[in-house]
């Protein structure tokens, strides 16, 4: 059995791995299938503390995570499948094959790309649909884009697409972009952004490949076909809980609900990052509460032992 056992490898994750391997806990992470989290998804991180020439997401996760092993943290890579959380130790069920007990646990596991929900946008994912620019922008070069959503991802999206992309439209259901000042300023002086406001996409087009996406705008009411190579989706994301599901308390969108610091409604297991945070979903918040989470779950072995 495990002191601690951590699920999730996003900078929420791995702190909390920094912090409990450095109180001797000997934490195990399970860093699932694809580790990194959100941050291996994105490109340059200019407001994470510590770096004034900003870092590349995906080696600010490199670090975190040798930063993690130097102290004596076990990865394992695997995906969760089944939890139990009715009794202690909580027991682990990882890709269906091995079991993991542990006597206090951290659910760091995140939250993921939210999509339309479009028949033609599932049919198409990977070929024109996407919802990683950084991952797949680099197939879009010379092209004619659209970004949908009008928040921080969007615009950041947007801005990073035309480094590869002709044009890049976003496309955003309001006339006001919900993302952060410097960057919106940053996409209006680009060139290549223009902007299509009050519209949302009702349908994708294209057979094998996408070719265009048909739009509607909320205020007239008019529909119109849009000709565009490739349609970035980028309106928000949910939280991965479904494995928690009936033995956690969430709210309504499955978000975990937390007091006093990272606790859960149950005792020992505690919660931190975007799995948990309806607010503020920043690199550094979750990575801030990884550490908190760390250490409830320490003074939690502590006040059992005593
Ligand atoms: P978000 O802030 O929730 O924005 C989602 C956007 O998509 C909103 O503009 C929303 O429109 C739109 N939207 C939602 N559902 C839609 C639908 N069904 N159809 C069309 N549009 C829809 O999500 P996010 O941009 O992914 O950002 C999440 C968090 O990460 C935020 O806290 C953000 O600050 C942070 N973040 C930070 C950075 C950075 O600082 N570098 C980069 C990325 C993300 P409405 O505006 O009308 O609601």
């Amino acid at each position: 059995m495990h002191h601690v056992v951590i699920i999730g490898s996003g900078p929420a994750g791995l702190t909390a791995a920094i912090y409990a391997a450095r109180a001797n806990l000997s934490p195990l992470l399970i860093e699932g299938w694809q580790s990194g989290g959100q941050l291996t998804t994105t490109t340059e991180v200019e407001n994470y503390p510590g770096f004034s020439k900003g870092i590349m997401g995906p080696e600010l996760m490199k670090e975190m995570r040798a930063q993690a092993e130097r102290f004596g943290t076990k990865l394992l890579t695997g995906d969760v499948s089944a939890v139990d959380l009715s009794q202690r130790p909580f027991r682990l069920s990882i890709d269906g094959e091995r079991t993991v007990e542990a006597a206090a646990l951290i659910l760091a596991t995140g939250a993921s790309a939210i999509q339309l929900g479009l028949p033609n946008e599932q049919r198409l994912i990977g070929h024109g649909v996407s919802t990683c620019a950084t991952c797949d922008g680099y197939f879009f070069r010379g092209k004619d884009l659209l970004v949908i959503g009008g928040g921080d991802s969007a615009v950041e999206e947007a801005t990073f697409l035309t480094k590869f992309a002709r044009t890049v439209t976003v496309v955003h259901r309001r006339d006001k972009l919900r993302a952060s000042k410097i960057m919106q300023d940053r996409a209006m002086k680009n060139e290549k952004i223009s902007f299509a406001w009050n519209s949302v996409v009702e349908d994708v087009l294209g057979k094998d490949l996408v070719t265009g996406a048909r739009l509607k705008n909320l205020v007239t009411g008019a529909s119109s076909e849009v000709a565009c190579d490739g349609i970035f989706v980028a309106i928000g994301h949910r939280p991965n809980t479904d494995l928690f599901k009936g033995q956690l308390d969430m709210d309504e969108k499955g978000y975990i609900l937390t007091s006093q610091g990272t606790a859960t409604s149950v005792p020992g297991v505690f919660a931190a990052g975007d799995v948990q945070d309806t607010k503020y979903r920043q690199a550094i918040t979750a990575a801030g509460s990884g550490c908190m989470a760390a250490i409830d779950a320490e003074r939690f072995l502590e006040s059992r032992e005593t």
